[in-house]
């Protein structure tokens, strides 16, 4: 019998649900209070260096030393009130995780042997952890790695409780080479941050509203997962290793019934989920909807939308706080993109907008004419934004693990095109064939916007008919919504595109309307002018129909728009030299960043794909062909004896017939198998990333499928009780 496999069947089947204690506070006593916040810091600094602080948060400027010194000691009196012992400057490096190393509050004063609590605004500004551990693509030589860590007080510190009690103060922060490269995700988000809030708050103060000092992105990011039982992924190599099945038949029962989505919550998770939200709440995390997804045991959790930057440290931090809990209710949280074939995949849907220090939300309708114009102006500039620079955005999202779902089942394709909804692609239609706005002539006393005829944008497009699922990058009636990011990425990488080509478009847009209005032309008329000639020139981007079908895969070809299918390929996006130039220009990334990113996300590419391949050898072979062969070795047995005791050969043929299929599957794995094995040597003997992170792309993960299929052919052929992995059925049930 296959113990392992039963064993954790019989460990998950008898699980019961851990009782999650809920607190007797109402949540606006918990909320954040786990968190270095505004109330916080108002209480215990004094009121110059408060608004230091305040400054720096708003403005981005730099703290002084004495106000440094005077956060840190409270900061770390905060702390130690809270439980914590260690503080970490907690940053995001290149890898995809988090990563934090601790460092005690307590120090031995010299000579005495006594322990004092100690931590200086040095130590709060900056700390050195070891970069050469860190990928930083030949940024770097390994034997002067010197990296720093550098704190953003623009994100509150938090405190993170260990095991057993003890807790970390975390100070979210940058982390940057010795000789000032950017080595995380946080960094070039900052910069664009900033860029975006010079480019549109020009566009607002000089055409709409002039009391707007300051404009953000804002961000809200719905995470979507699946949740396994423990024991199950335990007794998947394929899960442990790369996160994803790579074998199972589909289960008889998938998502054909399509009764899970919305549906009740399983019990078991109902508990995580209402767990791990209470820990959000109290980091602050504004966590907000929870439910089933499509697939089963697939689930999503949604926060109210914040500033782009908090949002990507609390979505990160999320993450981490949801594989943490889980463990204690003995599920294990995966965040891969395709963790199940022939199921829907995980992406992360990051809603994005732009939001004035005023209040106004500039990608929301109105029912007041001149607000409407300046939403289109900000609209019509996004989705131009979006033509120019498709590319880019494409590779923003380029994983192995996205690659797995990008164009497989119900998810958007690897073309990128933008979906208005019917409303907004009307009045584009009938923005463009506007007549020649020279020709349109202004009486006094006219009423510019219905001459324009921009008085007719309904003030609420949030209709959820209007919705389409299979885009990439949809407009859902207040904000875009960039849908193909992948589950497990950060976001910080797409906003820092999407960031940074709507700043440049927008600049662009100022420099267009400003010659026009030098002529005399009326304002109104002259953004107009622009807006209608752009809305001509990104045309072939819209697209409303079906993404998911073969379709538009045509006709986007003959539409000319890019259909980047592999990682590699769309990874070269960043080192075009029409990509370095725009970055460089605004200063994100310096060219060396650019190639470093593009060398780092290569070999992300290509380690992840050859654990796949290795993981793929190590199962067909030990598990599948082993336990394959056991078992024809038993019917084998069985048609000898059949034909001892003189049975009519025509009732064990069909065992006969299985006895070759298993022969026919089990060869060719072992044959494939060996063919891989070849591929993957051949490709790690060329010494061009690029070239190699082709190759592996395909001729090894071109193994991937024939392996599979041979494999899922004996998973219906072998003896259940014989079978070593735990089935999809089973991985796909939770209680
Ligand atoms: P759905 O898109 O499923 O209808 P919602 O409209 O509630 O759901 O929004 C989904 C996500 O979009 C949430 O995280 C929400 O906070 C976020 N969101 C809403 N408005 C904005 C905005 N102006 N900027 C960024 N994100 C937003
Ligand atoms: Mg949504």
């Amino acid at each position: 019998m296959a113990i392992a496999r039963f064993k954790a069947l019989e460990q998950a089947q008898t699980r019961t649900t851990v009782p999650v204690k809920l607190p007797t506070e109402k949540v606006a006593e918990y909320y954040g209070s786990m968190t270095f916040n505004d109330e916080v810091m108002r209480s215990l600094l004094s009121p110059e260096a408060y608004l230091k602080i305040n400054t720096a948060i708003q403005t981005g400027s730099k703290v002084d030393r004495d106000a440094a010194d005077e956060v840190s000691a409270a900061m770390k009196s905060w702390a130690i009130s809270k439980g914590a012992t260690h503080y970490t400057h907690w940053f995001q490096p290149l890898t995809g995780a988090t990563a934090e190393k601790h460092d005690a509050f307590f120090d031995i004063v010299p000579g005495s042997g006594k322990a004092i609590e100690k931590f200086k605004g040095s130590a709060l500004v900056q700390q050195e952890p070891d970069a050469s551990s860190f990928p930083n693509g030949g940024i770097r030589s390994t034997f002067e790695a010197r990296g720093y860590t550098g704190w953003d007080p623009s994100s509150p510190a938090f405190i993170m409780e260990n095991v057993a009690g003890t807790a970390t103060l975390c100070i979210p922060s940058v982390f940057v080479s010795y000789t000032g490269e950017a080595l995380d995700y946080k960094t070039p988000l900052l910069k664009s941050i900033e860029l975006i809030d010079k480019a549109a708050t020009a566009v607002v103060k000089e055409y709409f509203n002039r009391d707007v000092t300051k404009v953000s992105p804002t961000l809200g990011a719905e995470q979507e997962y699946f949740l396994v039982d423990e024991a199950l992924f335990n007794a998947r190599p394929d899960l442990m290793m790369a996160g994803r099945t790579v074998f199972g038949h589909a289960p008889a029962k998938g998502q054909q019934l399509e009764d899970h989505y919305f549906g009740s919550i399983p019990p078991r998770v109902n508990a995580f989920m209402v767990d791990f939200e209470l820990e959000a709440m109290r980091l602050g995390l504004p966590v907000r909807t929870r439910h089933n997804e499509v697939a089963p045991a697939q689930f999503e959790v949604a926060p109210t939308f914040e500033e782009a930057n908090l949002a990507c440290d609390h979505n990160a931090l999320l993450m981490d706080l949801m594989t943490k809990v889980a463990s204690k209710h003995k599920l294990k949280v995966l965040f891969h993109e395709k963790p199940f074939a022939g199921i829907n995949g995980s992406g992360k849907h990051n809603n994005w907008s732009l939001s004035t220090d005023t209040g106004i939300n500039l990608l929301g309708p109105s029912s007041k004419p001149k607000e409407n114009l300046r939403f289109l102006t900000f609209f019509v500039n996004v989705v131009k934004a979006v033509f120019d620079n498709a590319d880019l955005l494409r590779a923003s999202i380029a994983t192995a693990g996205n690659e797995h779902r990008l164009g497989a089942n119900e998810a958007p394709p690897a073309i990128v095109s933008a979906f208005l909804g019917s409303t907004m692609s009307r009045v584009l239609d009938d923005l463009e064939g506007m007549k020649d706005l020279n020709d349109i002539k202004l009486e006094k006393g006219d009423n510019v916007y219905l001459k324009l005829g921009i008085n007719k944008i309904p003030s609420l497009l949030l209709d959820n008919t209007d919705r389409n699922r299979t885009s990439p990058f949809a407009f859902t009636g207040n904000k875009f919504e960039f849908r193909a990011v992948g589950s497990s990425a950060n976001s910080a990488s797409p906003m820092t595109i999407l960031n940074t080509i709507v700043a440049h478009q927008l600049f662009q847009f100022r420099e267009e309307v400003d010659a026009i209005l030098e002529k005399g032309v009326k304002k109104e008329l002259a953004i107009m002018e622009v807006l209608k000639k752009y809305v001509k020139i990104s045309k072939s981007i819209r697209f409303e129909g079906n993404g998911y079908s073969d379709e538009w895969v045509e006709e986007a070809a003959q539409r000319g728009l890019s259909n980047l299918r592999t990682t590699p390929e769309a990874l070269g996006v960043y080192v075009r030299p029409a990509s370095i130039e725009l970055f460089t220009k605004y200063g994100i990334f310096n060219e060396a960043e650019m190639h470093a990113r593009y060398e780092i996300e290569l070999e992300n590419y290509i380690k992840k794909v050859q654990i796949e391949s290795r993981v793929i050898g190590d199962m067909a072979i030990n598990h599948i062909v082993s336990t394959s062969l056991k078992y024809q070795t038993q019917l084998v047995e069985n048609v000898k004896g059949q034909k001892e005791i003189g049975i009519d050969p025509q009732y064990f043929e069909p065992t006969i017939e299985l006895i070759k299929r298993i022969s026919e599957h089990t060869s060719k794995i072992s044959r494939l198998v060996d063919e891989m094995t070849e591929a993957r040597k051949d490709a790690n003997e060329v010494e061009d990333l690029a070239t190699r992170a082709a190759l592996y792309g395909t001729k090894v993960k071109n193994y991937f499928e024939d392996i599979r299929y041979n494999v899922d052919k004996l998973e219906l052929i072998v003896d259940d009780d014989e079978w070593p992995l735990p089935k999809y059925r089973e991985l796909l049930l939770i209680r």
